[in-house]
């Protein structure tokens, strides 16, 4: 049994930026990651990043994650990787698994910074070997150097399903088309229009049917879509592909949050089950924080804003404003940074949900559909 005063699950931007500000305030720190690397969903994006000027845009995520690294272990932060958070015991005891070993760590403040997961889509086959998260396709090529197949169909438009397309390319495999549900592309058109000058056709108003072949994939069944996303029959058409790719959004990992009994409310805009969280990111159970997309499904930027707030606002509370002044600025600063953010039109989404967040009331703990 281990302790530490303030234990952050997941080594992604968000839990790195909460790890950087809370150790340099002056905290005592762990950072606990299921991964060999920290970085999270950045350590796979080849990509230079989009989203705000003072956060890193235009550097690419892998490099990202390198900096938000050196600066969390400049501070002497504890870091364990390998190792998963597979439970919470009462009062204050995380479970830490790793292949060799499982542990218990308690903790004084805790921040659950654990991310998504990826969405599925109901279709006949979708189990086959050859369907993929987009994520997965993305760290098996990004990661280990490992193409997913020859030719790939991509399921979303959205910045994910355009940028995976892009890497696709750039790695020699073939995109047969991009489908779209909606009737528009969902992503930046700057990356769409990357695709289509590769000769990429993006489909809209279209959907996958089936996945064709008996032990993988062999092909797809794709067909146009009503208004109502009904599929209008006679529009069906196969491709040929061994690969399907699914980049139809993601949801937070809440598990841990449930477990430990937080509030959890239904909010479709970020991206389903969250849960309640005050403007410090603390949730209805007392010391206990959430930042990033575990938060509501945003982007890196926002994730690292989330964290500065969580990690300063776990330090205030644990040791109080005379302690280091500066946290309460830092929070400020935070503060007043996501706001920008989220008055600009692809952050509006996110901004509306966590308005709608603030309607409920923790102190009924049932779980709002
Ligand atoms: C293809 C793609 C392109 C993107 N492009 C951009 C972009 O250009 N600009 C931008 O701002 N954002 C972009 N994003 C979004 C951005 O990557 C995410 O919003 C951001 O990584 C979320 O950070 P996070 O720290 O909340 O979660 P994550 O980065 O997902 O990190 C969570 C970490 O926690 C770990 N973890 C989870 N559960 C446990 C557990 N129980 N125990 C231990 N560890 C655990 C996970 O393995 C992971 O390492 C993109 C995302 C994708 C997929």
């Amino acid at each position: 049994m281990k302790h530490t005063e303030i234990a952050i699950v997941g080594g992604g931007p968000a839990g790195l930026s909460a790890g950087i500000v809370a150790a340099r305030l002056g905290a005592q720190v762990t950072v606990i990651d299921d991964n060999p690397r920290l970085g999270g969903q950045l350590i796979k994006q080849t990509h230079k990043f989009f989203g705000s000027r003072t956060h890193y845009c235009g550097t690419r995520g892998v490099d990202i994650a390198a900096i938000l690294e050196q600066e969390l272990r400049k501070t002497g932060a504890e870091i364990v990787l390998n190792t998963t958070v597979i439970g919470h015991f009462q009062p204050n005891i995380l479970g830490l698994a790793s292949s060799q070993q499982f542990t218990k760590l308690t903790y004084d403040r805790l921040i659950i910074a654990t991310g998504a997961y990826e969405n599925n889509v109901l279709f006949e086959n979708n189990d086959l070997p050859g369907v993929y998260g987009a994520g997965a396709v993305q760290t098996l090529m990004n990661v280990y150097g490992i193409r997913p197949g020859k030719r790939v169909l991509m399921i979303g438009s959205g910045n994910i399903g355009l940028i995976v397309s892009y890497q696709l390319l750039q790695a020699d495999v073939e995109v047969a088309a991009v489908v779209e549900a909606l009737p528009y592309i969902g992503g930046y058109h700057v990356h769409a229009a990357k695709l289509r000058r590769c000769g990429v056709p993006i489909l809209t108003s279209h959907t996958i049917k089936a996945a064709l072949g008996k032990e993988y994939v062999t092909g797809a069944v794709i067909c146009r879509v009503n208004r109502k996303f009904r599929p209008i029959k006679g529009s069906e058409r196969k491709l040929k592909v061994d690969t399907i790719c699914l980049a139809v959004g993601l949801s937070p990992l809440i598990e841990l949050l449930s477990q430990i009994d937080c509030y959890l409310v239904y909010i479709p805009e970020l991206g389903g089950l969250v849960a309640w969280h005050d403007e410090n990111l603390q949730t209805s159970v007392p010391g206990v924080y959430v930042a990033g997309d575990v938060s509501g499904i945003e982007e890196a930027s926002t994730a690292i804003l989330e964290g500065r707030i969580a990690g300063a606002h776990a330090f205030l509370s644990l040791k109080g404003k005379e302690a280091n002044p500066e946290a309460e600025a830092i929070i400020r600063d935070a503060r007043r940074e996501l706001a920008v953010i989220r008055q600009g039109p692809f952050g509006e989404k996110a901004a509306r949900g966590k308005r709608q967040l603030q309607q409920y009331t923790p102190a009924r703990p049932v779980i709002q559909q």
